[in-house]
């Protein structure tokens, strides 16, 4: 394993910067990568052992220490020739379009690839497992999935009405008012199932391997995805009521432009209005 790129003197000297200003930095979360499509899982092994020992050496000092997994799904295309490659399913706009730096959470062999790093992060032992804001529908450059041929097998299972992309685009878009929110409404409860059923895999794995593990979760606003937060929650409490975290974020990372933070203020005050566990503001 090549440690090249991640230098033990360089972590040793951050935590004598931590350790110089004691009671500023209480925990430390180690982020899978910088990068946002998905790790090849035999990448993600290696990183797994590399933060194991990380987050032993931060203990040793005093700090709490868990894992961000930075992409589930994967965020947008970045980094692709490094990134995970194979027989999955991209995330598909209705217009059949796709991103090449995320996948469809419907996908079986996506779904395994899912198990398999979630089981090698918890099995590292970190404190705590955080799950990135990749979990949503609405990945660059495509905008809102997925309406790839398999979701739209689940869609039409639940509604009970046999959709083509084309078919879908029309009836949502098309129509009264009433028909056009029966629909919607419909296909929103379908994106809260997808997530729902990611996050039972995700819950199951993770407390397979230390039930009583906290799982995070980052959000933002998640008008498309049916702001299921509560549903979620229970979800990746799992059922020994494991602690569920909660980072609610969205949109504003600098403070040159004060318009922004307000409107900032109001995503995360709507985000938490509709969780009631433990937030924590980013
Ligand atoms: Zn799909």
């Amino acid at each position: 394993m090549s440690l090249n790129g991640f230098p033990k003197s360089r972590f040793n000297e951050l935590l004598d910067l931590f350790d110089r200003y004691k009671g500023v930095t209480v925990e430390i979360t180690f982020f899978t990568s910088a990068t946002h499509a998905p790790l090849p899982l035999n990448v993600f092994r290696e990183r797994a052992a590399i933060l194991k020992d990380r987050m032993e050496q931060a203990r040793k000092r005093g700090y709490r220490a868990g894992i961000n997994i930075l992409t589930t799904i994967g965020h947008h295309n970045e980094n692709l020739d490094n990134s995970l490659k194979g027989d999955y399913t991209f995330m598909t706009n209705i217009d059949g379009k796709v991103c090449n730096g995320s996948y469809c959470p419907n996908d079986k062999k996506m779904q395994e690839y899912v198990r398999n790093i979630y089981e090698l992060t918890a099995l590292a032992g970190p404190d705590y497992i955080w799950i990135d804001d990749d979990v949503r529908f609405g990945h660059m450059p495509i905008g809102y999935g997925c309406f790839c041929d398999n979701c739209l097998g689940i869609f039409s299972s639940e509604s009970g009405v046999l959709y083509t992309r084309e078919s879908l685009k029309k009836a949502l878009d098309e129509g009264t008012v009433d028909e056009k929110l029966k629909i919607r409404e419909a296909w929103l409860q379908h994106n809260r199932n997808t997530i729902s059923g990611l996050f039972k895999l995700i819950e199951k794995t993770v407390h397979s391997a230390n039930p009583s593990m906290p799982i995070g979760f980052m959000t933002g606003d998640r008008f498309f995805e049916g702001y299921d937060f509560t549903s979620w929650a229970k979800i990746l409490s799992g059922p020994d009521s494991a602690e569920v975290i909660w980072r609610p974020g969205g949109g504003y990372y600098a403070d040159i432009n004060t318009n922004d933070l307000a409107g900032k203020s109001h995503d995360i005050g709507r985000q938490v209005s509709l969780f009631t566990g433990k937030c924590q503001i980013n």
